[in-house]
């Protein structure tokens, strides 16, 4: 048994696809320096301990990555599987927000219940939805399959920020979407922050230039100060869809795919636009 209180934590990032072609103006609301490439990661997250396992975020599936031409390269419950975690038993599975990267294969975890928070729901349902620009990156499929569950009693909702699990927390922060959460988790190095799409990249969060997929901006602003106030040090925030996270923690033995987030770094985060993350000035 797991002696300490709060439990320590093993997560998990699992990466299931690429975007190699993406480039830095791609990443930044503003961006004023040389564009250059900054390629993209997908990855969905899991936490275990003796007592439980939760998954973060469903990731999508190979039909998906062909029709929005992203490399897949494996699919995320195959991730999971590699890890000893089998989908089709997992009890709690977190959705951090509604986007097609994010909520995909819903349908692969028949015993979960998704937890999601009040605003996201409304959001990717609601009038939000009338825009082609703040709609392009949900699947109708996702959403309607997330409101079927509903009907079957498998939604939890949450209304800002809420303990899922003893050492696990879930906090609202907006922004990207209206409903984006992240989860807060201990570890034997500390508390860590699964920032999904509130930090798409370090170099978002570290120099506050947002990302230009957003809701509402200053959210996205206040959520970069909240997520860093939620976790013990820059690198205990772990973005959504940074490459540098397989390189600056140490992998799993048999898949450079998966990144032991409970580990200290083994180097320090590098941007993928080629410039040292810590060196930057805010
Ligand atoms: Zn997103
Ligand atoms: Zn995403």
């Amino acid at each position: 048994m797991n002696s300490t209180f709060p439990p320590e934590y093993e997560v998990y990032a699992l990466r299931y696809a690429v975007q190699p072609d993406r480039t830095a103006r791609e990443n930044y609301l503003f961006y004023d320096e040389h564009d250059g490439p900054m390629p993209q990661d997908y990855f969905i997250w899991a936490i275990r301990d003796e007592a439980r396992v939760i998954v973060v975020d469903t990731g999508f599936t190979a039909e998906m990555a062909a029709k929005r031409k992203r490399t897949f390269l494996r699919s995320p419950i195959a991730a999971l599987a590699g890890i000893g975690i089998d989908a089709s038993q997992v009890r709690d599975v977190v959705i951090t927000h509604m986007h097609y990267d994010h909520a995909g294969n819903l349908d692969a975890f028949p015993q979960a219940r998704f937890h999601v928070q009040d605003k996201e729901m409304q959001y990717c349902t609601g009038r939000c939805m009338c825009y082609d620009l703040l709609r392009r990156p949900f699947e109708k499929y996702d959403v309607i399959t997330a409101v079927r569950h509903l009907f079957e009693g498998r939604l939890v909702f949450h209304d800002g920020d809420e303990t899922l699990a003893p050492g696990v927390s879930l906090h609202l922060i907006g922004g990207h979407t209206l409903g984006q959460q992240v989860v807060r988790v201990h570890t034997k190095r500390g508390y860590i922050v699964l920032a999904s799409d509130g930090a798409h990249y370090w170099s978002n969060i570290r120099s506050r230039k947002p990302f230009p997929l957003v809701a509402d901006v200053m959210l996205m602003l206040e959520g970069y100060t909240r997520i860093d106030a939620l976790a013990d040090g820059p690198e205990h925030v772990i973005p959504g869809h940074d490459p540098a996270v397989l390189t600056t923690f140490p992998t799993w033995p048999s898949s450079g795919d998966v990144a032991l987030l409970h580990e200290a770094p083994i180097a320090h985060a590098e941007r993928t636009d080629g410039q040292t993350a810590l060196s930057v000035q805010i």
